[in-house]
Order: structure tokens, then C-alpha cells, then sequence
């Protein structure tokens, strides 16, 4: 089966900026600070008092968390209802949140025009992971994810992804507290670090393919790494893809975040069949994308993920052909092994511990790290690659009904 994926083109349907509310108000979550003061000026304001309350807003909602106009106290009484009956932050609907033995949290979010999607909250000793979500569904069909069987797909907004960063901040606590107005000087001139937070990391390896929501994504991540914003940096979000070759180096340049590649399997026959984007992108223009990522170096290195699926990708040569394919392309990589997380109907077992751990010894031996990944939250099902809602059960023939229907949307 030849399955064409598009490149450079966005293959989700109805691409957007900003999901339109029923109640016509403007969701300024996730808006560049120069397009609030945009709105404000079309909304009557003139051009100076525009600009400033688009300062005074964006410093509220990013800085302190606030979305009640209300709350905004340098923001004149009169101002303050003009702007809530034309405005609103919102924040994706919560519809379940989950709190896992291990500290582990999932929620089950919902954007305005109802469309379900997750993240995972994964806490360490030393760091707090979020796993953000980019698309609802995935118009890809890796073989082994549950997200790659969601039939519906929409690109999240930048407000929807950058939204769920401001959701776990409001969940855990982590907005500072005290005033605005310069009499409070302790917290006051806000520069966020990320000594003590609980939230330190973001990783985009949640619903979706980031690099097939490029715009969006980006635009999102820079207001979580705007020093005036989130102020979270660069090196601390990782970018996960499939392989999107025609847009790494883009992401490289206009995000400049760390890469995870997923990786999968080192031959054609084996990579076609579960990570499909192979077909389109094989491994030697993938692995070459990887060695011209902008940024990448020895400090920065790239993340290949590999998750170990039993008698498909896990052979000691599968680990020899990954180490000589690192060291042709000169990569200054690290391996992460994913212990494939099975779910009701998947076509693929789960390498054993023993396998696991002799094909990481292969990785390790030849000088590049390869940790295997502890499964986190199983009890709730929030491993990554995991995140789907109902865990309906599919049989192959289905699995490849759905891919079948979602090629066909894509060549329309
Ligand atoms: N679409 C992007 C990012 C989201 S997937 C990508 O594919 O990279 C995030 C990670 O979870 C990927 O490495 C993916 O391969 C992995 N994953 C998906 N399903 C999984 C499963 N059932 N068990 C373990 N890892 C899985
Ligand atoms: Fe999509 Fe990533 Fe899942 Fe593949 S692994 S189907 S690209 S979310």
C-alpha cells in the first residue's frame, strides 16, 4: 500500500487560528501581543491605549495566570466590563482529571467546538514533564498508537496548546501570588525561572504531529518561551515528530527547541510498516534532516525515540544497524527505548525486560546513551502515545479501514 503523506501542505482540513465562541466574544489566549493591541484598536480604543492595556493584559494573563478582566487592578473599573463583553482568556475545558499512584496527572480536555484531547503531567525528583498535545486525533497511522486511531483530526490553535501549559500552572499552584501595582516589589517584576516549580519541562509528544501544525505550534511555543511571557526556555521543551523531513529544518530555525525524532525502526520494510511517513520520508533523508537540525550539537543532542515492539525492531542487529547509522550521519544523539504500552486490539507485543536491557547494553556500549523510559501512570493510562479517551477495542481489519479513510480524506 502506498500511502501518500503531504509534506509542506497541511493536511488537516480546516486549519484556524482561534475557534470561534457561540458567544462571539474573542478568545485572546495564545493572540502575539501585537494582535491584542490590534483588537483593541478595532474594538475603538485609540492606537495609545491600545498598546498599553495589550501590555497590561498580556502581563496579567501570562505572568499571573489571571483571565478574569476583573482581577486586572491597574486596569481602569470602567475599562474592565468594556472588555469582557468583547474578550475572554479561556482555558480548554476540563472534562476528567486523573491523578496516578505514581504522581502521575491526565486531563481530559475540550476545546470550545467540543472536540476531546489529553494531557499528561509526569513529576521526577529533579523536573516536571508536560506532555502537550498539538492536534486532536493524528492524520497519521504509526501501528503501534492509540492516538494514530482517532478518525477525527483538527489542528489545535495556538490558544488550545498554549492553553493547556496555563492549565496544568492553574492546577498546580504555580502562578505567582501578591500585587501588581509596585508596592508588592517581591514577586513584582515577575522574571519566571524555573528554580522550584513543579512544571519545568514541555514535551510535545502528546495527540498529533506537531510538524503538520507548524504554524500553530510555533506560534504557541513562543509565547511559552517570551521572556515577557511564560519565560519557559528553549532548551527545556523538546519537539516530537514522526519525521517530517520539509519542516526540521523550519522548526529548527523559527523554534529552535530540542528535536525527539521517532524513530521506530532502522530498516525501510520494518519503518514503512509502523511508522508510515517512511514511505514519503525515508530513513537516510530523515537521519540526514537530523544531522543538518540547526542548533543540534553535542550539548544539544537529538532524542531518538524507539519503542521496543517484541520480534519486530529488537534484535541485536536492529541495535548494531542503530548505532552505525548514528555514527555515519555523525549525529550527536542519545536513544530513548519506549516500552511499547499495549492497548485493546494492538496489532504488536511489548519486547521482554531482558531484551529490552540487552539491546540498550549494544546502544550503550558503542558510546551513546540509551536509557529505557519507565512507564509512568499506567494505572490511568497516561503513558505518552497512550493518550486517547475511551480504549474501544479494534480489530486489524478496522485499524486498516481507518487508515484507508484517512488517506482517502488526504487525497481529496
Ligand atoms: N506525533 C509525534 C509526537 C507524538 S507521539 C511523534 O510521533 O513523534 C509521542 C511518542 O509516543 C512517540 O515517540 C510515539 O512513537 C510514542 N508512542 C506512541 N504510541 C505508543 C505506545 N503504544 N507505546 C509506547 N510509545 C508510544
Ligand atoms: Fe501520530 Fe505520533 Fe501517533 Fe504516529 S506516533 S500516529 S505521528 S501521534
Amino acid at each position: 500500500m502506498n500511502m501518500p503523506v503531504p509534506g509542506h501542505i497541511d493536511p488537516v482540513p480546516v486549519p484556524r487560528e482561534v475557534t470561534p465562541r457561540e458567544d462571539g466574544r474573542v478568545d485572546l489566549l495564545g493572540l502575539p501581543r501585537k494582535q491584542i493591541a490590534s483588537l483593541f484598536e478595532q474594538a475603538g480604543l485609540d492606537a495609545k491605549a491600545a498598546k498599553l492595556r495589550g501590555k497590561q493584559v498580556w502581563h496579567w494573563v501570562y505572568h499571573r495566570g489571571v483571565s478574569d478582566f476583573d482581577a486586572m487592578t491597574d486596569i481602569a473599573k470602567t475599562m474592565r466590563p468594556w472588555l469582557a463583553e468583547r474578550f475572554v482568556i479561556a482555558r480548554p475545558e476540563v472534562v476528567e482529571a486523573q491523578h496516578s499512584s505514581d504522581g502521575t496527572r491526565k486531563w481530559l480536555l475540550r476545546t470550545a467546538d467540543n472536540h476531546d484531547f489529553e494531557m499528561v503531567f509526569i513529576p521526577d525528583a529533579d523536573r516536571g514533564t508536560l506532555c502537550v498535545s498539538s492536534q486532536v486525533g493524528c492524520t497519521l497511522n504509526c501501528r503501534f498508537c492509540h492516538t494514530g486511531t482517532m478518525r477525527l483530526v483538527r489542528n489545535l490553535t495556538p490558544g488550545e496548546i498554549v492553553g493547556q501549559v496555563m492549565l496544568a500552572r492553574d492546577a498546580l499552584g504555580e502562578w505567582p501570588k501578591g500585587r501588581m501595582d509596585g508596592l508588592d516589589d517581591a514577586e513584582d517584576e515577575g522574571t519566571y525561572t524555573s528554580d522550584g516549580r513543579l512544571l519545568t519541562n514541555i514535551v510535545m509528544m502528546g495527540m498529533g504531529e506537531p510538524l503538520y501544525n507548524f504554524d500553530n505550534v510555533r506560534d504557541a511555543l513562543k509565547i511559552v518561551m517570551d521572556g515577557d511571557g511564560l519565560a519557559l526556555s528553549k532548551r527545556r521543551i523538546t519537539l516530537s515528530t514522526s519525521g517530517v523531513v520539509p519542516m526540521m529544518e523550519r522548526c529548527g530555525e523559527e523554534i529552535g527547541v530540542n528535536l525527539a525524532v521517532s524513530l521506530h525502526a532502522i530498516t525501510k520494510d520494518i519503518r514503512d510498516e509502523i511508522v508510515p511517513i517512511n514511505k514519503k520520508y525515508g530513513i537516510e533523508e530523515l537521519l540526514q534532516a537530523c544531522a543538518d537540525y540547526p542548533g543540534a550539537s553535542n550539548a544539544r543532542r537529538i532524542t531518538f525515540e524507539y519503542v521496543m515492539l517484541k520480534d519486530k525492531n529488537d534484535s541485536d542487529d536492529d541495535a548494531r544497524e542503530l548505532v552505525r547509522l548514528i555514527k555515519q550521519y555523525k549525529l550527536p544523539a542519545k536513544v530513548n527505548l519506549i516500552p511499547f504500552n499495549p492497548w485493546p486490539g494492538a496489532p504488536y507485543e511489548c519486547s521482554s525486560p531482558e531484551r529490552i536491557r540487552a539491546f540498550s547494553n549494544i546502544v550503550f556500549e558503542a558510546g551513546i546513551s540509551a536509557p529505557v523510559r519507565t512507564p509512568r501512570g499506567r494505572d490511568i493510562d497516561a503513558a505518552c502515545g497512550q493518550l486517547k479517551t475511551a480504549a474501544e477495542k479494534k480489530s486489524r481489519a478496522e485499524l486498516d479501514r481507518i487508515a484507508a479513510e484517512k488517506q482517502a480524506a488526504l487525497e481529496e
